[in-house]
């Protein structure tokens, strides 16, 4: 049997968007109230307060009305100046693709770069402060996603407080999948969002920002100011009593605010373990089948994303053709150097559950094997249980 293109998949297994949480879904059909209703008003501020509680901050977070390559945009304009010299870390497509930003805001930019299946050394960023005091600003990609490879950012996060630079830190795809929050890697900017390990919709930022983020923003006379990329724009509208600056997304508040319930109401704690679980079983069925992870070491495989390494002569594109044609599970392929090399299976939001590493691996299995690439399915799918009844 074959899934038609035109039909939704089955399962959708990629690493954002992903597909949202049936409450979540139920969320969006809530009446669209009318922005400057008093109820949409303090709505609004509960909402930005369980942001608040999600992010464990100690200042009150942003939401920004654009999904979160708004948010990273929004932060290299306002926080990066001709008179900063940037210090940017890539490990891949998302942290090398920051620099490009970067570079339009200031002409001084260094940068780190690793081979894209690594992560960045945090000692490696103490002997670039050292050599280089001038560094204002540090970027760093916590989870790099078209690799599925972790920074170590608390650890760099560290490096950089020492070193009294200002960190900007995307989190959007390893934020609510795992321990991370913005003031445990010492984050002036932390920018995430709901369409990732959240499982709600893409349309929103959610940015942490710390007291002299704030401070040398406003000092920024370039910074973006009554515009789509402002952040300044946003510092008051949590507040009831305060007007907005431009219209809210009315329905992607309400699918914000049902993901967080959820988060909060299932324990984050517990939201993480079972990230981690799937991905550890799926990393285990992949190798048992004889196929091997893009990631350099299992410390750095994200427990968000297990991105596969494609055998050579196998096409990825008719990889994931296949695996959607023939058992309708969608995977993601990779992005710009990536590209062709892997195939992302996401454990994000509501697929995070082990049992859709089962699905994932006998999709894979089918897949391969449409591909000419004969692997051991059922040896997979044992390893997988054997990691799912350890824990
Ligand atoms: C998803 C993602 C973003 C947002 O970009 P998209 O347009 O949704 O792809 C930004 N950074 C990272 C690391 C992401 O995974």
């Amino acid at each position: 049997m074959r899934y038609a293109d035109t039909a939704p998949p089955v399962i959708t297994l990629t690493s954002g968007p992903v597909n949202a949480y049936p409450d979540v879904l139920r969320a969006l059909g809530r009446t669209v109230l009318y922005d400057y209703d008093p109820a949409f008003q303090a709505f609004y501020e509960k909402v930005v307060e369980k942001t608040q509680a999600a992010m464990r901050l100690s200042t009150r977070p942003v939401i920004l009305q654009g999904e979160p390559v708004l948010g990273l945009e929004a932060a290299a304009a306002s926080l990066i100046t001709h008179e900063d010299t940037v210090l940017n870390l890539a490990s891949g497509v998302y942290g090398k693709g920051f620099g490009y930003w970067a570079a339009r805001y200031t002409k001084k930019l260094l940068e780190i770069e690793t081979a894209y299946n690594d992560a960045i050394d945090p000692q490696a960023v103490r002997e670039m402060l050292k050599k280089h005091p001038e560094i204002s600003i540090v970027c760093v990609c916590h989870h790099d996603t078209p690799s599925g490879t972790i920074n170590p950012v608390d650890e760099i996060g560290k490096v950089v407080a020492d070193h009294g630079a200002y960190l900007i830190v995307d989190a959007v795809s390893s934020f609510g999948g795992m321990r991370t929050h913005p003031e445990d890697c010492h984050a002036d900017i932390y920018i995430t969002g709901p369409n990732k390990c959240l499982g709600a919709p893409p349309g929103l930022t959610m940015a942490g920002i710390s007291d002299r983020a704030w401070e040398k923003m406003k000092r920024n006379p370039a910074a973006p100011r009554a515009s789509m990329l402002s952040i300044l724009d946003w510092e008051h509208a949590w507040s009831r009593s305060e007007p907005f600056p431009f219209t809210p997304s009315v329905a992607e508040m309400n699918g914000l605010d049902a993901a967080l319930d959820l988060y909060l109401a299932e324990g984050p704690e517990a939201v993480w373990a079972r990230h981690a679980l799937t991905a550890k079983a799926t990393r285990a069925g992949l190798r048992a089948m004889g196929l091997d992870i893009w990631a350099a070491r299992d410390e750095i495989a994200s427990p968000t994303t297990t991105a596969l390494k494609i055998p050579g002569g196998v096409d990825e594109a008719q990889f994931r053709s296949e695996a959607r044609a023939r058992y309708g599970v969608v995977f993601s392929s990779g992005r710009g150097e990536t590209l062709g090399k892997l195939t992302r299976i996401g454990h994000m939001g509501p697929t995070a559950q082990p049992i859709y590493s089962i699905a994932a691996l006998a999709a894979v299995a089918g897949a391969m094997s449409a591909c000419g690439v004969k692997t051991d399915a059922g040896a997979a799918i044992a390893a997988a249980i054997a990691i799912i009844d350890q824990n």
